[in-house]
């Protein structure tokens, strides 16, 4: 085993840690939830903003990841700068009038948005294989209807899959 290879996390963490962040996530939403009032989540600007902090957490992120040797990724439309500017914008119009304060409050939306969008990149744009390369259980990315991996770029092909399963005894993936 070269020293590189002691350093990668077993394919269990690799699956596991991602949804732990997205289980933060809900729970930070659920204990923002309950503070609010049921008074304010009637109102209709509440629902405005919690569906403009979604759209804040989605464009917060890349659409596209890089995958090396054959796309590039998109920069996110946001940087955390402009979320802090918004951020302190709607605190401090909250501060100055009442009629504003749901819209702070919609911010529970915000880990609601990154929550949807790394589900989304873990179950659809993204995919756990086995890398011939890297030889070890990466990160592909989907680009064309094919996997490619995040670290070396290399295309995952059906043996790799057998590969894998040969490795694990023919149990279950996980
Ligand atoms: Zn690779």
């Amino acid at each position: 085993m070269g020293r590189g290879e002691l350093r990668e996390l077993p394919r269990w963490a690799k699956r596991f840690v991602p949804w732990c962040v997205v289980m933060f996530l809900v729970l930070s939403a659920v204990v923002l939830g309950s503070l609010i009032s049921a008074s304010v989540v009637s109102v209709p600007l509440f629902l405005v903003g919690l569906g403009g902090w979604i759209a804040i957490a989605r464009l917060l992120l890349p659409f596209k990841q890089a995958i090396p040797g054959r796309r590039k990724g998109t920069n996110p439309v946001f940087g955390w700068g402009t979320f802090a500017a918004i951020a302190l914008t709607i605190w401090f119009l909250s501060q100055v009038s009442e009629t504003l304060v749901p819209l702070a409050y919609g911010f529970v939306g915000f880990p609601v948005g990154l929550a949807i969008s790394l589900t989304l990149e873990l179950t659809w744009h993204s995919k756990l294989l086995y890398c011939e390369k890297c030889r070890t259980y990466k990160y592909f990315l989907r680009d064309g209807g094919m996997w490619f991996c995040s670290v070396c770029g290399g295309k995952s092909v059906e043996r790799s899959r057998l590969v894998g399963k040969r490795e694990n005894g023919g149990r279950n993936p996980w």
